[in-house]
């Protein structure tokens, strides 16, 4: 389900993966412009508007995070290997950004496109399942129309599910997303703050458990 048509800019220095994620999106919908190089990415970036750039880590010229300076204000979604996912990654600017492990499913990376580009379209105000509804200018939730008492991590927690509804996330995305890479805590935390907000709600069955690895709001599309 496509949300929008967007402009993509896909910076990835592999021309099959380039070509695969390119072919993929436009299936979807978007219109897709390819770079192989940091500079490249840079430079095009200067003189185009793009509504979102998938970017490779490891790149010949400029490497992701140098492209990451120069684009300011455009949502990003980071191309990482495994043993890449570090410390570095914090430079993630809350809420505008996303990141996916190589080797990654199409159909995954397709989701999480779709998802930033709900998270970063001005034009979402609220969002409503059954007797909930969340109103994301004032940040608060209301059930049945009444405000419920939600810590603010509560309520950021719920944004994250809401933003990303229908998609698996795992305890330490969660924690990354709403807690920040440098939390000391472990993921029980995640547990703990999901329980909360289940009762709260009373969203026992729409916020669901995904055995082994963690959450999803399962929301109709
Ligand atoms: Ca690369």
């Amino acid at each position: 389900m496509v949300v929008q048509m967007a402009e993509i800019l896909i910076v990835e220095d592999e021309p099959s993966i380039n070509e695969l994620i390119k072919k993929n999106l436009c299936l979807a919908g978007h219109h897709c412009t390819q770079v192989f190089d940091g500079d490249e990415a840079i430079a095009l970036s200067g003189c185009e508007k793009f509504d979102l750039i998938i970017l490779d880590i490891m790149l010949p010229g400029a490497d992701g995070y140098e492209v990451l300076e120069q684009i300011r204000g455009t949502p990003v979604i980071f191309l990482t290997a495994k043993s890449e996912l570090s410390d570095k990654l914090r430079g993630l600017r809350r809420g505008a950004d996303d990141y996916i492990t190589k080797p990654f499913q199409m159909l995954e990376l397709a989701a999480r496109v779709e998802a930033l580009l709900r998270r970063t379209k001005k034009t979402e105000k609220y969002f409503e399942l059954d007797h909930v509804r969340v109103d994301f200018e004032s940040r608060m939730i209301y059930a049945d129309g009444s405000p419920v008492d939600c810590t603010p991590k509560e309520y950021e927690l719920f944004e994250t599910l809401v933003k990303n509804r229908n998609i698996a996330l795992s305890r330490e995305k969660l924690l990354d997303l709403v807690w920040g890479f440098d939390f000391e805590g472990g993921t029980r935390t995640v547990d703990v703050h999901i329980q909360r907000l289940r009762a709260k709600l009373r969203l026992e069955k729409q916020i669901a458990t995904v055995y082994k690895l963690g959450y999803r709001l399962e929301a109709p599309l």
